[in-house]
């Protein structure tokens, strides 16, 4: 009885002790440390002779050595990884009691004894940690002696089992949740990066329209910093808006239609003058999940430039050619008439004038194939040795016909050097000069002039015309350039002269320029190169 009593005694403190040993399990240290030191207090309580705790590693079913105390060195470095399944502690983690007593070793046929016997054990204790109805550990005590452990003392070891269980649980979910953090917050960098350097401006109002995210192109589209629009109402976006777009009354009706009902109206184009004029394209996506709003700003100037460019150039070219081609036909009807008998002098008119109407067609033409050549990039040079002298004469000559009520002359000096060119498209510029002085001047002197300028030709047309306004001495080499006013209307034109020579002259790398006295007249300067660049000889 006092022994039974005694007994009593002894498994209350023991419990106790264990219990203390359980609750400091669930403390917040480092899985490694709680193992080591719940090992160091078990093998303490239980007056075992060493031990060990492994973790299961499932995905290589395995059991890892995560704690060892009493192990030779050799015994752990074997058992550093234990495979599931087999021998006692593999095959413990899979049954279904909660302690595994061994007497002695040598007579337990699942027991793969040879480390044990080696290191003088002769008793085992394997203790499956359970948690959540999974096994996430192993406990193993090592005797010296057989039958070192009670398996009624030893049963208290349970409420630590579960606990270390536990806490192996809790690392491992804990290692699950980190690196879930760590891709969800690589994946989010990923996805701001990419939302940030979008060329496009990018913005996200939330169900309560209040904007979420804003984008550095929506900063500089709209001239507003995210700083300032972030957790703004979309009325106060809408309001900014109206004090930089072109048309504000009619495009906020748009904007509005469009925020309360996409479908309806997908997308908005408008125009904003500032921070820098823009024609803006707002794209309206309905963002699921979050039922809120997100707006793609695509900046489309450029195309609808090309767009009105592409629609220039159809009117005016189609205008162009239609009106030498009406004169064409109109003299040539004429003459076809058979109730009219006309006189030779008149004939002759007549035909001169379809065939200057019909050089006017072919230069139109061959400055638009020029043009086209010069856009992408595959105008042909036919680059060698000319002589500008004669044929500055011959241009001027080629033109003295449509030269009446001028003087059309060329002033060229004898010793002129050769320069090193293609022929007919420095006929093409010479020609697309003279013809501008003689369009934009109503009278007076036209006269073409050239010097040697170090290794440069420069050849100069200078007109007495209406002259250029300061300002646009660069812009009329502008495709589609023309000056405002009467002399634009009379002369037609279709603006692209002045871009082709330029593209023709720097083909050659020349330069080209004009200068002018609004009123008495203007002065168009291009330069060829004297010499071929080293090694085209
Ligand atoms: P186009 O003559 O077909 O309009 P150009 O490219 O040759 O096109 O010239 C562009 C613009 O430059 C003209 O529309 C005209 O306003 C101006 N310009 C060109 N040459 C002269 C000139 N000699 N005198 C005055 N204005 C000129």
């Amino acid at each position: 009885m006092a022994q039974s009593m005694g007994v009593e005694k002894a498994l209350a403190g023991g419990q106790r002790a264990l219990y203390a040993v359980g609750e400091r399990v669930s403390g917040t240290a480092g899985l490694r440390e709680v193992l080591e030191e719940t090992l160091r207090r078990v093998i303490d309580l239980l007056r075992a002779d060493a031990g060990a705790i492994f973790v299961v590693e499932e995905a290589a079913r395995e059991l890892v050595l995560s704690a060892s105390l009493g192990l030779s060195e050799r015994f752990a470095a074997q058992e550093a990884r234990l495979p599931i399944g087999t021998c006692m502690c593999g095959l413990s983690v899979e049954g279904a009691d909660t302690l595994y007593v061994v007497e002695d070793v040598r007579v337990e046929p699942r027991c793969v004894i040879g480390n044990c016997i080696e290191d003088g054990f002769r008793s085992l204790l394997c203790l499956p940690l359970r948690a959540g109805g999974k096994v996430w550990g192993l406990l193993r005590l090592h005797g010296r002696k057989v039958g070192a452990f009670n398996r009624q003392r030893s049963s208290l070891l349970v409420f630590v089992g579960s606990q270390l269980g536990l806490a192996i649980q809790r690392t491992r979910l804990q290692e699950e949740i980190d690196q879930l953090l760590r891709r969800v917050e690589a994946e989010r960098a990923t996805l701001d990066s990419l939302m940030r350097s979008l060329v496009d401006g990018l913005v996200l109002v939330d169900a309560d329209g209040q904007v979420a995210y804003w984008n550095p192109s929506a900063e500089r589209y709209l001239g507003l910093s995210a700083d300032v629009a972030l957790g703004q109402r979309l009325e106060a976006i809408l309001a900014h808006l109206c004090t930089i777009m072109q048309d504000p009354a009619e495009k906020l009706h748009d904007l509005r239609r469009a925020l309360t009902d996409v479908a309806s109206c997908p997308q908005v184009e408008f125009m904003v003058t500032s921070p820098a004029p823009r024609t803006l394209q707002a794209r309206f996506l309905p963002v699921e999940g979050r039922h809120g709003l997100g707006i793609v700003l695509r900046d489309v100037t450029a195309e609808r430039q090309l767009d009105e460019m592409k629609s220039q150039l159809l009117s005016t070219v189609s205008h162009e050619l239609r009106t030498p081609l009406a004169s064409i036909k109109g003299f040539a009807t004429t003459l076809l008439r058979d109730d009219v008998q006309w006189e030779p002098a008149a004939q002759r008119e007549f035909l001169q004038i379809i065939d200057q109407e019909a050089d006017r067609l072919s230069e139109l033409i061959d400055n638009l194939l020029a043009m086209s050549r010069l856009e992408a990039g595959v105008l042909r040079m036919d680059l060698g040795r000319v002589e500008l002298a004669p044929l500055i004469s011959e241009v001027v000559a080629g033109m003295e016909l449509r030269a009446r009520g001028h003087t059309l002359a060329a002033d060229v000096p004898a010793d002129l050097p050769e320069v090193w060119a293609d022929d007919r498209r420095v006929r093409q510029v010479l020609h697309n000069l003279i013809d501008n002085a003689l369009k934009y001047s109503s009278g007076g002197e036209v006269v073409v002039r050239a010097r040697h300028e170090g290794d440069a030709v420069q050849v100069s047309v200078c007109d007495q015309g209406m002259g250029i306004p300061s300002d646009q001495l660069t812009r009329i080499f502008e495709r589609f350039y023309q000056v405002e006013g009467a002399g634009k209307r009379r002369a037609g034109g279709a603006g692209l002269g002045l871009s082709i020579c330029k593209g023709i002259v720097e083909a050659h790398g020349g330069r080209i320029w004009a200068e002018s006295t609004p009123g008495l007249g203007s002065t168009f300067h291009f330069t060829l190169p004297v010499q071929p660049p080293p090694g085209k000889d």
